[in-house]
Protein backbone atom coordinates (compact mmCIF):
# COMPACT_ATOMS: atom_id res chain seq x y z
CA UNK A 1 0.00 0.00 0.00
CA UNK A 2 1.25 3.36 -1.09
CA UNK A 3 1.35 5.81 1.44
CA UNK A 4 -0.97 8.12 -1.01
CA UNK A 5 -0.61 11.01 1.61
CA UNK A 6 2.58 11.40 3.96
CA UNK A 7 0.62 13.44 6.69
CA UNK A 8 -3.15 13.17 7.36
CA UNK A 9 -4.55 15.60 9.71
CA UNK A 10 -7.74 14.63 11.21
CA UNK A 11 -9.64 17.73 12.50
CA UNK A 12 -11.84 16.13 15.26
CA UNK A 13 -11.83 12.54 17.20
CA UNK A 14 -15.35 11.27 17.10
CA UNK A 15 -17.15 8.41 15.01
CA UNK A 16 -15.74 9.41 11.20
CA UNK A 17 -12.56 10.33 11.75
CA UNK A 18 -12.32 7.51 14.42
CA UNK A 19 -13.30 4.82 11.57
CA UNK A 20 -11.01 6.37 9.17
CA UNK A 21 -8.03 6.13 11.33
CA UNK A 22 -8.70 2.33 12.22
CA UNK A 23 -9.58 2.01 8.27
CA UNK A 24 -6.29 3.41 7.06
CA UNK A 25 -4.53 1.41 9.35
CA UNK A 26 -6.43 -1.94 7.80
CA UNK A 27 -5.03 -0.46 4.80
CA UNK A 28 -1.77 -0.73 5.84
CA UNK A 29 -1.34 2.69 4.76
CA UNK A 30 2.22 4.31 5.93
CA UNK A 31 0.39 8.03 6.62
CA UNK A 32 1.61 10.05 9.51
CA UNK A 33 -1.94 10.33 11.51
CA UNK A 34 -2.00 13.71 13.75
CA UNK A 35 -5.12 14.01 15.54
CA UNK A 36 -7.11 17.49 17.06
CA UNK A 37 -10.34 17.51 19.30
CA UNK A 38 -12.07 20.37 20.91
CA UNK A 39 -11.95 19.08 24.25
CA UNK A 40 -8.52 17.33 26.51
CA UNK A 41 -10.78 14.75 26.96
CA UNK A 42 -11.21 13.60 23.76
CA UNK A 43 -7.75 14.22 23.06
CA UNK A 44 -6.62 11.86 26.18
CA UNK A 45 -8.76 8.90 24.97
CA UNK A 46 -7.66 9.18 20.77
CA UNK A 47 -3.91 8.82 22.72
CA UNK A 48 -5.39 6.20 25.11
CA UNK A 49 -6.57 4.62 21.61
CA UNK A 50 -3.48 4.68 19.81
CA UNK A 51 -5.94 6.93 17.05
CA UNK A 52 -3.17 9.09 15.62
CA UNK A 53 0.75 8.91 15.92
CA UNK A 54 0.38 12.34 17.65
CA UNK A 55 -2.42 13.87 19.32
CA UNK A 56 -2.19 17.76 19.26
CA UNK A 57 -4.30 20.69 21.13
CA UNK A 58 -5.58 22.59 17.87
CA UNK A 59 -6.46 22.56 14.67
CA UNK A 60 -3.70 25.80 13.56
CA UNK A 61 -1.25 22.97 15.02
CA UNK A 62 -2.62 20.01 13.07
CA UNK A 63 -2.54 21.15 9.94
CA UNK A 64 1.17 22.12 9.50
CA UNK A 65 2.81 19.59 7.33
CA UNK A 66 -0.31 17.50 6.72
CA UNK A 67 -0.63 17.02 2.43
CA UNK A 68 -4.19 16.41 3.77
CA UNK A 69 -6.69 17.89 6.08
CA UNK A 70 -10.01 16.10 7.16
CA UNK A 71 -12.46 18.31 8.51
CA UNK A 72 -14.64 15.99 11.27
CA UNK A 73 -17.01 17.89 13.42
CA UNK A 74 -20.39 19.54 13.38
CA UNK A 75 -21.57 21.24 10.28
CA UNK A 76 -21.55 24.19 12.32
CA UNK A 77 -18.35 23.87 13.83
CA UNK A 78 -16.90 23.87 10.32
CA UNK A 79 -16.49 27.36 9.64
CA UNK A 80 -14.72 28.13 13.02
CA UNK A 81 -12.28 25.38 11.81
CA UNK A 82 -11.91 26.60 8.44
CA UNK A 83 -11.17 30.12 9.70
CA UNK A 84 -8.49 28.74 12.03
CA UNK A 85 -6.26 26.46 9.82
CA UNK A 86 -6.46 28.93 6.82
CA UNK A 87 -2.83 30.59 7.57
CA UNK A 88 -1.32 27.39 8.11
CA UNK A 89 -2.49 24.72 5.42
CA UNK A 90 0.67 24.03 3.33
CA UNK A 91 0.36 24.92 -0.47
CA UNK A 92 -0.88 22.26 -2.25
CA UNK A 93 -2.59 20.03 0.65
CA UNK A 94 -5.59 19.14 -0.12
CA UNK A 95 -8.63 19.75 2.35
CA UNK A 96 -11.60 17.95 2.35
CA UNK A 97 -14.69 17.32 5.16
CA UNK A 98 -17.10 15.03 5.84
CA UNK A 99 -19.88 16.68 6.94
CA UNK A 100 -23.43 15.66 6.15
CA UNK A 101 -24.18 18.78 4.18
CA UNK A 102 -22.43 20.36 1.19
CA UNK A 103 -24.04 23.59 0.04
CA UNK A 104 -23.88 25.65 3.51
CA UNK A 105 -20.36 23.81 4.17
CA UNK A 106 -18.90 25.20 1.09
CA UNK A 107 -20.11 28.84 1.43
CA UNK A 108 -18.85 28.60 4.72
CA UNK A 109 -14.99 26.50 4.34
CA UNK A 110 -14.60 27.82 0.54
CA UNK A 111 -13.82 31.51 1.35
CA UNK A 112 -10.74 30.36 4.32
CA UNK A 113 -8.55 28.60 1.83
CA UNK A 114 -5.84 29.93 0.24
CA UNK A 115 -5.15 30.03 -3.05
CA UNK A 116 -2.72 26.80 -3.85
CA UNK A 117 -4.71 24.45 -1.39
CA UNK A 118 -7.51 21.86 -3.12
CA UNK A 119 -10.31 21.79 -1.08
CA UNK A 120 -12.62 18.86 -2.01
CA UNK A 121 -15.86 18.74 -0.26
CA UNK A 122 -17.09 14.98 1.15
CA UNK A 123 -19.84 13.41 2.65
CA UNK A 124 -18.84 9.35 3.57
CA UNK A 125 -22.93 7.88 3.21
CA UNK A 126 -21.77 5.64 6.54
CA UNK A 127 -22.63 6.18 9.83
CA UNK A 128 -24.36 4.67 13.22
CA UNK A 129 -26.27 6.28 15.92
CA UNK A 130 -23.12 6.51 18.39
CA UNK A 131 -20.63 8.80 18.41
CA UNK A 132 -17.13 9.81 20.07
CA UNK A 133 -13.71 8.12 19.63
CA UNK A 134 -14.36 5.33 21.01
CA UNK A 135 -17.69 4.46 18.77
CA UNK A 136 -15.36 4.02 15.78
CA UNK A 137 -14.51 0.85 13.19
CA UNK A 138 -12.66 -0.07 10.63
CA UNK A 139 -15.53 -1.45 8.48
CA UNK A 140 -17.43 1.44 8.62
CA UNK A 141 -16.86 2.70 5.21
CA UNK A 142 -17.06 -0.79 3.79
CA UNK A 143 -18.87 -0.66 0.01
CA UNK A 144 -20.67 2.47 1.53
CA UNK A 145 -20.64 5.69 -0.91
CA UNK A 146 -18.46 8.62 -0.34
CA UNK A 147 -19.85 11.19 -2.04
CA UNK A 148 -17.74 14.05 -3.45
CA UNK A 149 -19.30 17.21 -4.60
CA UNK A 150 -16.07 19.36 -6.21
CA UNK A 151 -16.02 22.97 -7.30
CA UNK A 152 -15.99 23.83 -10.36
CA UNK A 153 -11.48 23.95 -11.91
CA UNK A 154 -10.82 21.42 -9.32
CA UNK A 155 -7.67 20.09 -9.69
CA UNK A 156 -8.42 16.40 -11.58
CA UNK A 157 -4.46 14.80 -9.59
CA UNK A 158 -5.65 16.19 -6.37
CA UNK A 159 -9.60 14.64 -6.74
CA UNK A 160 -8.16 11.13 -8.26
CA UNK A 161 -5.78 10.87 -5.23
CA UNK A 162 -8.55 11.70 -2.92
CA UNK A 163 -10.34 9.06 -4.59
CA UNK A 164 -8.42 6.55 -4.31
CA UNK A 165 -7.95 7.46 -0.22
CA UNK A 166 -11.22 6.35 -0.21
CA UNK A 167 -11.31 3.76 -2.14
CA UNK A 168 -8.66 2.39 0.07
CA UNK A 169 -10.90 2.71 2.99
CA UNK A 170 -13.19 0.32 1.59
CA UNK A 171 -15.74 3.25 0.16
CA UNK A 172 -17.07 3.10 -3.45
CA UNK A 173 -17.20 6.79 -4.62
CA UNK A 174 -19.21 8.61 -6.96
CA UNK A 175 -19.12 12.78 -7.95
CA UNK A 176 -22.34 14.65 -7.03
CA UNK A 177 -23.48 18.32 -7.77
CA UNK A 178 -23.86 20.26 -4.69
CA UNK A 179 -27.61 21.27 -4.73
CA UNK A 180 -28.33 17.66 -5.59
CA UNK A 181 -26.72 16.07 -2.87
CA UNK A 182 -28.28 18.20 -0.45
CA UNK A 183 -32.01 17.17 -1.93
CA UNK A 184 -30.87 13.57 -1.88
CA UNK A 185 -29.74 13.13 1.18
CA UNK A 186 -32.68 14.75 2.33
CA UNK A 187 -34.91 12.31 1.18
CA UNK A 188 -32.68 9.23 1.93
CA UNK A 189 -31.32 10.27 5.47
CA UNK A 190 -32.14 13.60 7.06
CA UNK A 191 -36.21 13.72 6.43
CA UNK A 192 -35.90 10.00 7.77
CA UNK A 193 -34.28 10.96 11.42
CA UNK A 194 -36.48 13.72 12.22
CA UNK A 195 -39.50 11.17 11.33
CA UNK A 196 -38.21 8.87 13.82
CA UNK A 197 -37.57 12.22 16.31
CA UNK A 198 -40.80 12.85 16.16
CA UNK A 199 -42.33 9.33 16.28
CA UNK A 200 -40.32 8.59 19.54
CA UNK A 201 -41.00 12.07 20.61
CA UNK A 202 -45.09 11.02 20.15
CA UNK A 203 -44.61 7.86 21.98
CA UNK A 204 -42.96 9.71 24.95
CA UNK A 205 -45.76 12.45 24.47
CA UNK A 206 -48.39 10.21 25.04
CA UNK A 207 -49.80 9.46 28.41
CA UNK A 208 -51.88 6.95 27.58
CA UNK A 209 -49.10 4.17 26.75
CA UNK A 210 -46.87 3.97 29.99
CA UNK A 211 -42.86 4.20 29.32
CA UNK A 212 -42.69 0.70 30.69
CA UNK A 213 -44.84 -0.46 27.91
CA UNK A 214 -43.06 1.20 25.12
CA UNK A 215 -40.14 -0.28 25.79
CA UNK A 216 -41.27 -3.64 27.12
CA UNK A 217 -43.59 -4.21 23.71
CA UNK A 218 -40.91 -2.21 21.43
CA UNK A 219 -41.70 -4.08 17.60
CA UNK A 220 -39.42 -3.86 15.15
CA UNK A 221 -41.10 -0.36 13.74
CA UNK A 222 -40.76 0.90 17.02
CA UNK A 223 -37.73 -0.20 17.77
CA UNK A 224 -35.63 1.08 14.42
CA UNK A 225 -36.78 4.69 15.10
CA UNK A 226 -35.39 4.43 18.54
CA UNK A 227 -32.00 3.46 17.06
CA UNK A 228 -32.27 6.47 14.36
CA UNK A 229 -33.55 9.12 17.33
CA UNK A 230 -30.47 8.52 19.48
CA UNK A 231 -28.26 10.08 17.19
CA UNK A 232 -25.84 12.84 17.92
CA UNK A 233 -28.17 15.97 18.94
CA UNK A 234 -25.49 18.54 18.04
CA UNK A 235 -24.72 16.85 14.62
CA UNK A 236 -28.62 16.16 13.53
CA UNK A 237 -29.43 20.17 15.03
CA UNK A 238 -26.49 20.96 12.65
CA UNK A 239 -27.63 18.97 9.88
CA UNK A 240 -31.21 20.58 9.82
CA UNK A 241 -30.10 23.99 10.40
CA UNK A 242 -27.89 23.65 7.01
CA UNK A 243 -29.81 21.83 4.81
CA UNK A 244 -33.27 23.76 5.43
CA UNK A 245 -34.03 24.30 1.93
CA UNK A 246 -34.26 20.43 0.90
CA UNK A 247 -35.06 19.48 3.86
CA UNK A 248 -38.46 21.54 4.22
CA UNK A 249 -38.98 20.11 0.89
CA UNK A 250 -39.41 16.54 1.65
CA UNK A 251 -40.89 17.26 4.63
CA UNK A 252 -43.74 19.25 2.53
CA UNK A 253 -44.16 16.30 0.24
CA UNK A 254 -44.06 13.89 3.01
CA UNK A 255 -47.03 15.54 4.45
CA UNK A 256 -49.06 15.07 1.38
CA UNK A 257 -48.69 11.66 1.30
CA UNK A 258 -49.23 11.11 5.23
CA UNK A 259 -52.42 13.05 4.20
CA UNK A 260 -53.09 10.76 1.66
CA UNK A 261 -52.51 7.84 3.44
CA UNK A 262 -54.77 8.94 6.29
CA UNK A 263 -57.45 9.81 3.92
CA UNK A 264 -57.38 5.88 2.77
CA UNK A 265 -57.68 4.53 6.35
CA UNK A 266 -60.42 7.09 6.95
CA UNK A 267 -61.97 5.94 3.96
CA UNK A 268 -61.43 2.28 3.87
CA UNK A 269 -59.42 2.35 0.84
CA UNK A 270 -57.73 -1.04 0.70
CA UNK A 271 -56.61 -0.75 -2.45
CA UNK A 272 -54.94 2.20 -2.09
CA UNK A 273 -53.06 1.52 0.80
CA UNK A 274 -52.24 -1.92 -0.94
CA UNK A 275 -50.63 -0.39 -3.71
CA UNK A 276 -48.37 2.06 -1.66
CA UNK A 277 -47.13 -0.88 0.46
CA UNK A 278 -46.68 -2.79 -2.81
CA UNK A 279 -44.46 0.24 -4.28
CA UNK A 280 -42.22 0.39 -0.84
CA UNK A 281 -41.51 -2.96 -0.70
CA UNK A 282 -40.13 -2.63 -3.91
CA UNK A 283 -37.69 0.26 -2.93
CA UNK A 284 -36.31 -1.78 -0.11
CA UNK A 285 -35.23 -5.04 -2.45
CA UNK A 286 -33.94 -2.49 -5.02
CA UNK A 287 -31.53 -1.29 -1.83
CA UNK A 288 -31.40 -4.62 -0.52
CA UNK A 289 -29.73 -6.01 -4.08
CA UNK A 290 -27.93 -3.02 -4.07
CA UNK A 291 -25.22 -4.14 -1.15
CA UNK A 292 -26.48 -1.62 0.89
CA UNK A 293 -28.39 -3.68 3.60
CA UNK A 294 -28.96 -7.14 4.76
CA UNK A 295 -32.27 -8.72 3.69
CA UNK A 296 -31.74 -10.99 7.09
CA UNK A 297 -35.35 -10.80 8.94
CA UNK A 298 -35.22 -8.09 12.02
CA UNK A 299 -31.78 -6.96 10.34
CA UNK A 300 -30.03 -9.93 11.33
CA UNK A 301 -31.26 -8.89 15.20
CA UNK A 302 -32.76 -12.56 15.54
CA UNK A 303 -29.86 -14.50 14.91
CA UNK A 304 -27.81 -12.49 16.95
CA UNK A 305 -27.10 -12.58 21.20
CA UNK A 306 -27.92 -9.45 22.92
P1 LIG B 1 -18.77 12.99 16.72
O1 LIG B 1 -18.51 11.54 16.94
O2 LIG B 1 -19.77 13.68 17.59
O3 LIG B 1 -17.38 13.79 16.82
C1 LIG B 1 -17.30 15.16 16.56
C2 LIG B 1 -15.88 15.67 16.82
O4 LIG B 1 -15.89 17.09 16.56
C3 LIG B 1 -15.40 15.48 18.24
O5 LIG B 1 -14.02 15.19 18.24
C4 LIG B 1 -15.64 16.85 18.87
O6 LIG B 1 -14.71 17.15 19.87
C5 LIG B 1 -15.42 17.79 17.71
N1 LIG B 1 -16.21 19.03 17.89
C6 LIG B 1 -17.49 19.14 18.28
N2 LIG B 1 -17.89 20.41 18.31
C7 LIG B 1 -16.82 21.13 17.95
C8 LIG B 1 -16.60 22.52 17.83
N3 LIG B 1 -17.57 23.42 18.07
N4 LIG B 1 -15.36 22.94 17.43
C9 LIG B 1 -14.39 22.03 17.19
N5 LIG B 1 -14.56 20.70 17.29
C10 LIG B 1 -15.74 20.26 17.68
O7 LIG B 1 -19.20 13.30 15.23
P2 LIG B 1 -19.14 12.39 13.91
O8 LIG B 1 -20.31 11.46 13.93
O9 LIG B 1 -17.77 11.85 13.72
O10 LIG B 1 -19.48 13.51 12.83
C11 LIG B 1 -18.49 14.36 12.29
C12 LIG B 1 -19.00 14.93 10.98
O11 LIG B 1 -19.31 13.84 10.12
C13 LIG B 1 -20.26 15.78 11.09
O12 LIG B 1 -20.13 16.92 10.27
C14 LIG B 1 -21.36 14.87 10.56
O13 LIG B 1 -22.36 15.63 9.90
C15 LIG B 1 -20.61 13.99 9.58
N6 LIG B 1 -21.16 12.64 9.37
C16 LIG B 1 -21.62 11.92 10.43
C17 LIG B 1 -22.17 10.66 10.23
C18 LIG B 1 -22.71 9.84 11.38
O14 LIG B 1 -23.51 8.92 11.17
N7 LIG B 1 -22.33 10.11 12.59
C19 LIG B 1 -22.22 10.12 8.92
C20 LIG B 1 -21.70 10.85 7.88
C21 LIG B 1 -21.17 12.13 8.11
P3 LIG B 1 -15.04 16.80 21.41
O15 LIG B 1 -15.22 15.32 21.48
O16 LIG B 1 -13.82 17.25 22.12
O17 LIG B 1 -16.29 17.56 21.75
Amino acid sequence: MSQMYSRVALIGLGLIASSMSHAMRRAGMTSEIVGTARSAETRETAEKLDLCDTVVATAAEAVVGADLVVLAVPVGAMEAVAREIGPHLEAGATVTDVGSVKREIVAAVGPHMPDGVHFIPGHPVAGTEHSGPESGFAELFDNRWLLLTPLPGTDVEAKERLTAFWQALGSNVDEMEIEHHDLVLAVTSHAPHLIAYTMVGVADDLSRVTDSEVIKYSAAGFRDFTRIAASDPTMWRDVFLNNKDATLEILGRFTEELFALQRAIRTEDGDYLHDYFTRTRAIRRGIVEAGQDTDAPDFGRMGKKP
